[in-house]
């Protein structure tokens, strides 16, 4: 049997399958195109084989390099994830050919399902309920307006070779049929390069629910209960849950023994998922959910089943691959609490989910396990520094919170994305919070048209908090940030100086300038003129005080921008002009801010010194050569912030005079 596998993916499912075949004490191949050379889940393996330039087609869909990658690392077995080749038939006989073992199904039962028309056919045979509709050879545009009419409008017209939601559209009229189906067609055509489409009853109200089932080559088939992924938008899912909110102990019997069925009858190994489609309008029935698809493989939304039942699914696939048995029968299968997972993508929601790339200047998220079982679950395939690329999927982690009630995991999911923090891109962390705060969703009445429904009120960007631009002036500034950390606040300890000193910085956002004037209340310690908004920075970090209350806050500059978080959102503000801003930060001259990143090689200033204009202050040593920097004016040293030996970045104030009365 093998006891290295190589794993034909990227990003988090392969950084999350590494994570496991590691503690199976297996040996792990990693393959990467250009882009991801550094990519995390080269990182975590053993080894790393380069297949191509960053183009997918040029490397992760390149079956001989990939088999070539296995063959020479000596991989016995392949795991595909999800996307890319794992639903690929011919992937997995070439596999096979090579003499290696594919982590999956075989390529029959995943060709049984690869077509939605004849996946139908199939369960309708082995008396799975199906959505009643149209799915035959026929495909002539009157034939399918004769159908659509006998099964009664609205219909859903699907592409057979569709996924991910493209080729699929809702007919509510039959005037509207025609220009839908040339719709249907052309997208299944550019996308599948198949134009052939099946027409199906649109069930209102629907929710997603989906069983998990397992599957041996002994014939023992189970089910690992069902997965509610009713919030979608554009038929794509955004949150998933386990178990699925009032589901009916005796619906849930019917539709994992439906599942089963339909695993049993193509003769199904390994991990898969049933997609039912069920009509939520009267809770869920027996007689009311229908069979929609068959994915052949391991779910994004894995993770939630995992959290529920204390199991971990990619090791079931590798010990079923290696021929044992499952692990568990049907009746030793337990549901433990409820688990929810909310998929973070860098993308702009309020601007019709248009997908996002840039570089991760912050990446953070609160403690939690990676990859592996806990209340709080963090599964990302890219870290702090990593780039978000056109290349693929805008997904940067998936994040998964169990519970002992729903109530407890939802709560446990917004405490985390609020506390997430990503700089460098847009991301969807704002709708998410706002999906787990709306109140349909919090008592559990999930159905497919609800993101759709409540768009705008999801989307819309409340207010910004006073704070915000405070915190934002401050860290452009760079007074918060004392070069060489604490040290300096610590020697200004007892050094009272409470001559006024004021800074007006200009910020940048959404096309507006802004000026922010800061009165300074002590060292560290400054307030938005006219009002009671503070904020200060300790050994801790910085804290804003609003009217008498008190709270940390999140803030950091990047390049020529400033990124505060707030409850799980990222505000984003230009720096207009580093000159300019250092200039207006210093109010005309009442600051020295280093031009450049270096190193603090001399301090010659204290505070409360006299200094003559031109009179060298510091020393900074950048680009391997010294750059002196002189006062610009006659005047009194306020505040020395940088101390020597300190690495300090460009725009970083090192010192400040007292200001001047005119
Ligand atoms: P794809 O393979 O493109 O993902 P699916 O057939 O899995 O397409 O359907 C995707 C989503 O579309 C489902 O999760 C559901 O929200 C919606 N949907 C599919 N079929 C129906 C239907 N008959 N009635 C209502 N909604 C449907």
């Amino acid at each position: 049997m093998f006891d290295k596998i190589l794993i034909a993916n990227r990003g988090e499912i392969a950084a999350r399958v590494i994570t496991t075949a590691r503690r199976m004490g297996l040996k792990t191949v990693a393959v990467h195109s250009d882009a991801d050379a550094d990519a995390v889940h080269v990182r975590l393996a053993d080894e790393a084989v380069r297949i191509g330039p960053a183009p997918v087609g040029e490397s992760y869909l390149r079956a001989e390099a990939i088999i070539e990658a296995a063959r020479v690392t000596g991989a016995g077995a392949i795991h595909p994830g999800y996307g890319f080749l794992s639903e690929n038939p011919d992937f997995v006989e070439a596999v096979e050919a090579a003499g290696l073992v594919f982590i999956g199904p075989p390529a029959t039962a995943i060709r049984a399902m690869g077509l939605k028309d004849a996946a139908k056919k199939r369960m309708e045979e082995a008396g799975v309920p199906v959505v009643p509709g149209y799915h035959g050879e026929g495909q002539d545009a009157e034939v399918l307006a004769e159908e659509a009419a006998r099964i009664g409008y609205p219909v859903l017209i699907k592409a057979r070779a569709g996924g991910g939601g493209k080729g699929m559209r809702l007919v509510e009229r039959a005037e509207d049929f025609a220009d839908a189906l040339e719709g249907a067609q052309a997208e299944g055509q550019a996308s599948f390069g198949d134009a052939a489409v099946l027409v199906e009853k649109y069930v209102t109200s629907p929710r997603h629910v989906e069983i998990q089932v397992f599957a041996d080559a002994h014939g023992n088939v189970v089910h690992l209960f069902e997965r509610d992924c009713s919030l979608q938008r554009r038929h794509q899912k955004v949150i998933e849950e386990a178990p699925a909110p009032g589901m009916p102990e005796h619906v849930r019997a019917a539709m994992g023994a439906a599942a089963v069925e339909a695993a049993r009858a193509i003769g199904y190994v390994g991990a898969g998922t049933i997609e039912f489609i069920a009509d939520g309008s009267e809770g869920l029935r027996e007689d009311g959910f229908w069979f929609m698809e068959m994915n052949t493989r391991l779910q994004v939304e894995h993770p939630v089943t995992e959290a529920i039942t204390g199991l971990d699914l990619v090791e079931w696939q590798i010990r079923v691959a290696r021929g044992e048995e499952l692990p568990l029968s049907q009746d030793e299968l337990r549901i433990d609490g409820h688990a929810v997972e909310a998929r973070l993508y860098a993308e702009d929601a309020a601007r019709g989910f248009l997908p996002a790339t840039g570089r991760l200047e912050r990446l953070r998220f609160p403690d939690a396990s990676n990859f592996e079982l806990g209340a709080l679950r963090v599964d990302a395939g890219v870290a702090e520094g990593d780039a978000i690329t056109p290349h693929y999927d805008p997904m940067i982690a998936k994040v998964i919170a169990h519970g002992a009630t729903r109530q407890e995991a939802m709560a446990r999911l917004l405490g985390a994305l609020e506390a997430t923090q990503v700089g460098g891109t847009v991301t969807n962390l704002g709708f998410l919070a706002a999906l787990l705060r709306h109140e349909g969703f919090r008592a559990g009445e999930v159905d497919t048209g609800l993101i759709g429904r409540d768009l705008d009120a999801l989307t819309t960007k409340p207010a910004m908090p006073d704070h915000v631009p405070v915190l934002a002036a401050l860290v452009a500034s760079g007074l918060d940030h004392p070069p060489g950390g604490e040290g300096p606040w610590d020697a200004l300890r007892g050094f009272r100086n409470w001559g006024a000193s004021e800074i007006h910085v200009a910020l940048e956002r959404e096309g507006e300038t802004l000026d922010v004037a800061l009165l300074r209340d002590g060292p560290g310690s400054w307030h938005r003129e006219g009002t009671e908004t503070g904020v200060s920075r300790d050994t801790k970090g910085l804290e804003v005080t609003v009217a008498g209350r008190r709270f940390r806050a999140e803030a950091a500059r990047h390049g020529q921008s400033v990124t505060v978080w707030d409850a799980g959102r990222a505000f984003v503000f230009a720096i207009p002009d580093p000159l300019a801003a250092a200039e207006a930060a210093g109010a005309g001259g009442n600051a020295i801010a280093a031009p450049m990143p270096g190193l603090v090689k001399r301090m010659r200033a204290e505070a409360g010194q006299k200094v003559e204009k031109g009179q060298p202050l510091a020393i900074l040593e950048a680009m391997k050569m010294e750059h002196t920097l002189t006062a610009p004016r006659d005047g009194v040293v306020a505040e020395v912030l940088a101390n020597e030996g300190s690495q300090v970045s460009d725009g970083d104030l090192l010192l400040t005079l007292e200001a001047q009365d005119d």
